[in-house]
C-alpha cells in the first residue's frame, strides 16, 4: 500500500532525517510546500512575500503573476530539486514532479479573491489561486511501478494551461485519497496538534472524528488549513492521518508509531 508524507517548509523543518527514513521504504510519494524558502528568494529578488486575509479570516499567500514567478521558482527550482538530490545521496531514485507536469495537479482558478484591509473589503483581480480539482493518479501509478519515488509539490495546472498555486497540505490530502492511501503523514515544525502553540508538551495524542471541531478550535493561523487538510484525507477515505515533528531520527516511522497526532 502506498504511503503518502508530506514534509512541511516553515522554518524549523527538517528534510536530512526524513530521507534517511525514506531510504527504508519503499512504495510512497513525497509531497512538499516550502513557504521560507519562498519568504526568502522573495526578499532576495525584491518581491517580499505579501499575505492577504479574506473576509471569513482566512489568510493566504498573495499569489499575483509576480508572487507567483518566486513560488515557482523557489518550490520547483529550488525546494524540489534538493529533495530529488538529498534522496539520491541515499540511493533512493527520485523525480520531482510540480503539479505542471503530465498534468499531474489539475486546478480551477479562483475568481473573485477578496481581502480585507482597515475594514475595507476589495477585489484582488490579478490572484493565480487555484482550488485543486483533480490528481492525475495514474502518472504517480506508473512511477511507482517503474520503483520510483515521485516528490511533488505546487503550482498546479488549470484545464486552459495555467500556472496557479495551490496548498501543499491539501495536495498531499487529494494524492492520498487519489492513491487509495491507508496513511498519510504530515511532518511539520511543531510536535503535533498542541492545546497551547507554543507548549510543545501540551501535544494532542489522538482525535477521532467526533472531536474535530474541537481540535479545529485548538490550531491558529497555517495549522487551520492543515487541519482542513486532514479533515478532506479522512472524508475521501484516508484510514488514518499522523501529524508530527519532522525533526530527529526516523521521523516517518515514528510518525506511524504515534508519537506526534493520530486523526482516525
Ligand atoms: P509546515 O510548513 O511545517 O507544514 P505550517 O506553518 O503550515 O508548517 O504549520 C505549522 C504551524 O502551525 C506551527 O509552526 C505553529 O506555529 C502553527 N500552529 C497554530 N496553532 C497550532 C496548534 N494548536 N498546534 C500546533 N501548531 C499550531
Amino acid at each position: 500500500m502506498t504511503l503518502v508524507v508530506k514534509i512541511g517548509g516553515a522554518p524549523g523543518n527538517e528534510s536530512g532525517p526524513l530521507f534517511e527514513d525514506l531510504a527504508h521504504r519503499s512504495d510512497y510519494v513525497l509531497v512538499h510546500g516550502g513557504s521560507a524558502e519562498v519568504d526568502r528568494l522573495g526578499s532576495e529578488l525584491g518581491r517580499p512575500s505579501e499575505y492577504y486575509t479574506s473576509p471569513s479570516g482566512v489568510v493566504s499567500r498573495r499569489s499575483d503573476p509576480p508572487h507567483l514567478e518566486v513560488v515557482v521558482l523557489a518550490l520547483a527550482g529550488k525546494v524540489q530539486t534538493e529533495l530529488v538530490a538529498g534522496l539520491a545521496q541515499h540511493g533512493v531514485p527520485a523525480i520531482g514532479l510540480s503539479g505542471v507536469d503530465g498534468s499531474l495537479l489539475l486546478a480551477r482558478r479562483k475568481e473573485g479573491a477578496r481581502a480585507v484591509r482597515d475594514g475595507r473589503v476589495f477585489h484582488l483581480h490579478d490572484e493565480r489561486a487555484g482550488a485543486l480539482e483533480r490528481v492525475n493518479g495514474n502518472l504517480l501509478r506508473v512511477l511507482l511501478a517503474a520503483h520510483f519515488a515521485p516528490v511533488v509539490g505546487p503550482p498546479a495546472l488549470t484545464p486552459d494551461g495555467e500556472i496557479v498555486n495551490v496548498d501543499a497540505d491539501r495536495v498531499a490530502a487529494r494524492i492520498a485519497i487519489d492513491l487509495g492511501a491507508p496513511d498519510l503523514v504530515f511532518l511539520t515544525n511543531v510536535p503535533g496538534l498542541l492545546r497551547d502553540p507554543i507548549d510543545p508538551g501540551s501535544r494532542v495524542g489522538r482525535i477521532v472524528r467526533s472531536e474535530f471541531e474541537g481540535a479545529m478550535a485548538l490550531a491558529r493561523g497555517r495549522m487551520r488549513k492543515k487541519l482542513v487538510a486532514v479533515r478532506e484525507a479522512l472524508d475521501g477515505g484516508v484510514r488514518r492521518v499522523c501529524l508530527a515533528s519532522s525533526q530527529g531520527p526516523r521521523p516517518v516511522e515514528r510518525a506511524l508509531g504515534g508519537e506526534g497526532t493520530v486523526f482516525e
